[in-house]
């Protein structure tokens, strides 16, 4: 489930979640329990699709999920302003389909478009720059090999990219 929508994010949730292993922070963002599962299943719900694929890991998140399902009448104003229901962000953005991965100097290109796409398209401005400042090899590491623009699918300039994302995240 996706609390804040867009494309595919499977590589960026994995960094994220070894960047960032304390619960409280993904909490402080997306919220807990019954709430996140609400946003987060809601948001899926909304696109008028037959069936959702949950991942759950107790017996409260299967129940907490069919309560969200059985009361669902649809995202109000606000959430759907909140989510960017229906939007994408302003192109270029990264899809986060991780083919760029395997940076020579072991940049996490995907995490960090990531992170700079969540502080300009989602306002989230401490968090990221944060979870940035953790980052070992950070986009002043970039040695501009041009291994990486090749392999995106989506012709993204991720050089320019990175250098824009390092401009924002930085402090
Ligand atoms: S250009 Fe920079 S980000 Fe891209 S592969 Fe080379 S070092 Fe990594
Ligand atoms: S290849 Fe392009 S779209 Fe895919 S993760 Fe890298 S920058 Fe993003």
């Amino acid at each position: 489930m996706k609390a804040f929508g867009g494309p595919n994010q499977r590589f960026v949730q994995f960094e994220l979640a070894k960047i960032v292993p304390q619960k409280a922070e993904f909490n402080r963002i997306l919220g807990e329990g019954y709430t996140r599962t609400k946003r987060c299943l809601g948001y899926v719900l909304a696109h008028d699709v037959h069936t959702a694929v949950c991942g759950w890991s107790t017996i409260e998140d299967v129940e907490s999920a069919a309560k969200v399902a059985e009361n669902f009448t649809g995202l109000n104003p606000k959430e759907k302003a909140e989510l960017k229901f229906g939007e994408l962000p302003p192109p270029p953005f990264c899809r986060d389909c991780g083919l760029c991965r395997q940076c020579p100097e072991g940049l996490k290109i995907p995490l960090i478009l990531a992170l700079d796409k969540y502080l300009t398209y989602y306002g989230i401005t401490e968090w990221t720059k944060e979870v940035y400042e953790r980052l070992a090899v950070k986009v002043a590491d970039c040695t501009k090999c041009g291994v990486c623009e090749p392999k995106c699918p989506y012709n993204l300039p991720i050089i320019k990219m990175l250098e824009k994302a390092q401009e924002r995240l930085s402090r």
